[in-house]
């Protein structure tokens, strides 16, 4: 059998970037990569042993420890903040750029976060409906 290459697991990136790296921190588009779904559905179907075998070490364990943006923003922020891995130049930028689109726009970003206090509240209210 020939030697098979390592998946390496392709880093969920923030919602505002195309591109990323792999969780451990190489360019795709040099190494062999799975998504982290993919990454997910291959532990479930073959099992952490198997699975172990093909893949990064570094991509699993990173993979397994820091969320989606969308299962906990603050959290995929702070490892940004933290590892960055896109030099800290782009990130700055970024940060300036979301800074002067929400200036640009401060009306709509209001009533859009109004709006999102009124959802969470509205959930809240639900589930304590549910807890009793
Ligand atoms: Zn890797």
């Amino acid at each position: 059998m020939a030697s098979e290459a390592l998946d390496h697991v392709l880093r969920p990136p923030l919602p505002w970037r195309k591109e990323s790296l792999t969780e451990c921190g190489l360019d795709p588009a040099s190494f062999q990569t799975i998504t982290r779904d993919e990454f997910i559905a291959k532990v479930k179907d073959l099992g952490q042993k198997r699975s172990a075998m093909t893949t990064c070490m570094t991509c699993w364990d990173t993979a397994r420890r820091w969320p989606t943006w969308e299962q906990d923003p603050p959290r995929r922020l702070s490892r940004e903040v933290k590892w960055g891995g896109h030099g800290d130049d782009q990130f700055t930028r970024e940060l300036y750029a979301i800074t002067a689109l929400i200036e640009a726009h401060r009306e709509e970003f209001d009533d859009y976060l109004a709006g999102l206090e009124t959802t969470v509240s509205l959930q809240e209210r639900r589930r304590e409906r549910r807890a009793r």
